[in-house]
């Protein structure tokens, strides 16, 4: 890929798993690619000191002022950007009768406001440039439900309502939005959960194994390659067939 056909690529929550092995399918791909991070700057950054086509900017999803300053500093290094993954996510397990109303909102405001905000800047400059490609990480748990998880669910499938409302508003123009929908992936977060949820959903999953990081990036960057202009407002599993059509 040439500096002129290198795209400027942006993916929240970008220091470490999922986000992580995405952000570096694209650079390794020659894109010039923002990963946002909270706590620790992803190794590549440190390792480049922000140089090149690798750049980390401190941003939380849940503050439309930080997502807005990450977007001018991408902007500034890489250009406008053409490809969005809304990645960044979090999960706070509890059974619904325990949870607290903080428990639901902050998973709902990482997870699908976080995915809002971000998209929605993305959209003025891919509809400026008549092009874009953006990509929303949601979870088998969407579709399928999972105990504990009414707030997670719940905010992961919103997301598929956003793409798919999104999808019509943009219409014909070269603009897509996805929806990739990752089952029990090998991550710090799957790695907390209990050994009891690990083994009954390994036990639901046909392939009988974790998913991996990478596999995940495969399905991303096949969603913003020249070969998926027609894929529109899809949900695509990436999850051994965990999911089995939901
Ligand atoms: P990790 O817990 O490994 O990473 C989560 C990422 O999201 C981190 O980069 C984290 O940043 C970031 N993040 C969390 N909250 C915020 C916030 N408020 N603002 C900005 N960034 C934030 O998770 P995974 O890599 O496993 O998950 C990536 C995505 O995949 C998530 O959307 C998750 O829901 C989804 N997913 C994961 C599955 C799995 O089994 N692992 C299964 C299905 C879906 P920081 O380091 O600063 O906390």
């Amino acid at each position: 890929m040439t500096q002129a056909t290198a795209r400027s690529v942006f993916v929240t929550g970008g220091n470490r798993g999922i986000g992580l092995a995405i952000a570096r399918r694209f650079a390794a791909a020659g894109d010039r690619v923002t990963v946002t991070y909270r706590g620790e700057m992803p190794p590549e950054a440190e390792n480049t000191e922000n140089s090149g086509n690798f750049l980390a900017v401190r941003c939380d999803v849940t503050d439309s002022q930080q997502v807005d300053q990450a977007f001018k500093e991408a902007e500034a290094a890489h250009g406008p950007v053409g490809v969005l993954v809304a990645n960044a996510g979090a999960t706070h397990d509890r059974l619904l009768v325990r949870m607290t109303e903080a428990d639901f909102t902050s998973v709902i405001d990482t997870n699908l406001t976080g995915a809002f905000r971000v998209a929605q800047r993305a959209v003025r400059g891919m509809l400026r440039a008549g092009h874009g490609r953006i990509v929303l990480i949601s979870s088998t748990a969407a579709l399928h439900g999972a105990p504990g998880q009414t707030n997670y669910a719940a905010a992961k499938a919103g997301l598929v309502g956003f793409a798919r409302s999104l999808t019509q508003e943009l219409g014909p123009r070269d603009i897509t939005c996805n929806v990739v929908a990752p089952g029990l992936t090998e991550t710090d977060m799957s790695r907390a959960l209990t050994p009891e949820q690990r083994r009954e959903l390994l036990r639901t999953t046909p392939a009988g194994r974790l998913g991996t990081p990478e596999e995940v990036a495969d399905a991303v960057t096949f969603l913003t390659g020249p070969r998926a202009g027609y894929i529109r407002g899809a949900v695509i599993p990436v999850d051994g067939g965990a999911g089995l059509g939901h």
